[in-house]
């Protein structure tokens, strides 16, 4: 699994909002930045081989992980066929699923699209006031694979890395960024 960034997740870890996506979202297991980069020879069997087809080519040809269409069910073959060693065995990622304001449900529209395609059961519902409800992702549960993303008809789910967490301070929204 990418060690790029480290954090550390309590076991009751609601998001919050505290994220560092300034990267590309390689496939599970890649190297970290700069070593992927220098290991990867750009040869596409990750992208040919990957049953879910999410693999893409970044800017500069190297394979990112689009979860646009379908999520990642991590089978692992895009490590299976990497020669280069850029990609090894992993069981999951270091991103976390993030639900935005243009949600139906916090609007007030009933929905529950995510929860019913979320396997790892990480989205729950905090009621609100006027029939809304607030989807809440468990960081300890979600696994970053990205199936609730594609099925939410606002679009509203993006896959984010959470940012290193110091000890003492309190995560800052201003921090998000998109994958
Ligand atoms: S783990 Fe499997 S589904 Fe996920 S990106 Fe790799 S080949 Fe594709
Ligand atoms: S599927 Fe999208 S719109 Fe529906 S509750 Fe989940 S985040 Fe909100
Ligand atoms: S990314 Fe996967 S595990 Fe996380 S909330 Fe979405 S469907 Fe559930």
């Amino acid at each position: 699994m990418s060690t790029a960034t480290s954090f550390s997740l309590g076991r009751r870890s609601i998001l919050k909002g505290r994220f560092d996506g300034s990267f590309a979202l390689r496939p599970p297991g890649a190297l970290g930045a700069g070593l992927f980069e220098e290991a990867c020879s750009h040869c596409g069997d990750c992208a040919l081989e990957c049953p879910q087809a999410i693999i893409v080519a970044d800017e500069e040809g190297f394979p990112k992980v689009d979860v646009s269409a379908r999520g990642c069910t991590f089978c692992g073959t895009c490590a299976e066929v990497c020669e280069d060693g850029a990609i090894l065995s992993a069981e999951g990622w270091d991103v976390r699923a993030s639900v935005d304001d243009t949600c139906l449900s916090v609007q007030g529209v009933s929905c529950r699209t995510c929860e019913d395609h979320c396997d790892a059961g990480a989205i729950r519902f905090r009621l609100m006031t006027a029939g809304r409800a607030q989807p809440e992702v468990s960081l300890d549960d979600c696994t970053g694979c990205g199936a609730c993303v594609a099925p939410c008809p606002s679009d509203a789910i993006s896959l984010l890395r959470p940012a290193p967490q110091p000890s003492t301070s309190q995560p800052t929204a201003s921090e998000n960024q998109n994958v």
